[in-house]
């Protein structure tokens, strides 16, 4: 597939035009990469069967080969194939999917190694979103589909980011304008229904999912987990590259003092001090829809000298948020 030229088409969010999705379709089965809107971040998709297909994400990327992708599917029929189920698997993909919950769970040989990253395991969701329902529907195939940013860049949130990105690396984008979530889907590994870990806080709050189970989840820091971490958060990610600062209730240090005239702050409530550029946000959603593309806003701007972040309250998608905010500030 030629994809020297990369190919933006908008297309509708609520009902995705037909000719668009056969064409999209028709890359997804030639081996070719697709990008496309989620409810939770802008995905860059191949057929996650095609070992070939799927060395390309890796590529365009800049992708560690040994971080493995989430596969993403449009019906419950089509999990059986892919993965071995158990009933903690089954009840949790009947009550939150579609939707931002990915569930890690033993994978079966039809899955390429270069799909899981060598793992025995695989991670696999259904997203809530027209266009990623009816592509993955239309092109009759799992479809393996990381963050469609480059390796370390903060997840893209519309089809232009996603064109800043990866323009000249990939073949079409579907442009369905900004998503609905605006961070990374929620990751537990469901393999041993009886320990249940949490791999990555994301879009869905884990409260929802405990209440539902009457079960506690097992998060990586509750623990010395390190070794059954998601692989992915071995790496440096989420990160703009103006440095990210955590705000409390005001500058944690003194010798920003000076800079604040040339700093950004984004939050929930407003800051003491008197900064370059204020970003208030009137709920934790909007804090985490609006984190990605705040970095990237500021980015481009190029007179930020740092960017300080209001710590946000740690239930729901907060968590997500905090761990997000986190590991942008650990760049
Ligand atoms: P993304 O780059 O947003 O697609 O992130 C996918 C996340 O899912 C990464 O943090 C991966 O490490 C994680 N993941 C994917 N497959 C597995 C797996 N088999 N076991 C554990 N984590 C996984
Ligand atoms: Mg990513």
């Amino acid at each position: 597939m030629q994809n020297s030229m990369t190919q933006k088409l908008i297309i509708n969010k609520f009902n995705p035009e037909p000719e668009i999705i056969s064409q999209a379709a028709n890359i997804i089965n030639s081996g070719g990469l697709v990008a496309f809107p989620t409810e939770t971040v802008y995905g860059l998709g191949a057929n996650a069967l095609n070992p070939e297909a799927v060395k390309k994400i890796f590529i365009a990327k800049g992708r560690p080969q040994d971080n493995p992708l989430i596969l993403h599917v449009s019906n419950f029929d089509q999990v059986n194939k892919l993965v071995y189920l158990n009933d903690t698997a089954k009840i949790l993909m009947r009550e939150f999917w579609p939707g931002p919950l990915t569930l890690v769970l033993n994978a079966k040989n039809i899955i390429p190694l270069e799909t899981r990253g060598g793992l025995n395991t695989v991670a696999i969701r259904m997203p809530d979103n027209p266009t990623a329902l009816a592509l993955i529907s239309k092109s009759n195939t799992p479809i393996a589909a990381p963050s469609a940013n480059l390796s370390g860049k903060p997840s893209p949130t519309d089809a232009n980011t996603v064109y800043n990105d990866m323009a000249g690396k990939i073949d079409l984008i579907l442009d369905s304008g900004s998503v609905k979530i605006g961070i990374e889907s929620t990751v537990i590994d469901v393999s041993d229904p009886n320990k249940i870990l949490l791999l990555r806080p994301g879009g869905l709050g884990i409260e929802l999912i405990e209440d539902f189970l009457h079960v506690k989840i097992i998060s990586p820091d509750s623990d010395n987990l390190k070794l059954k971490r998601s692989p992915g958060t071995r790496y440096r990610h989420y990160a703009p590259n103006i440095p990210v600062i955590i705000y409390g209730s005001k500058i944690p240090d003194e010798k920003y003092k000076n800079y604040i005239n040339e700093s950004a702050y984004i939050g929930l409530e407003m800051p003491n001090e008197n900064f370059k550029e204020i970003l208030i946000f009137d709920s934790v959603e909007n804090y985490a829809h609006g984190l990605f593309s705040a970095f990237r806003k500021f980015e481009d701007q190029h007179l930020i000298k740092y960017i300080f972040a209001q710590w946000p309250p740690g239930n729901g998608i907060g968590l997500g948020l905090q761990d997000r905010i986190k590991r942008a500030a650990q760049g």
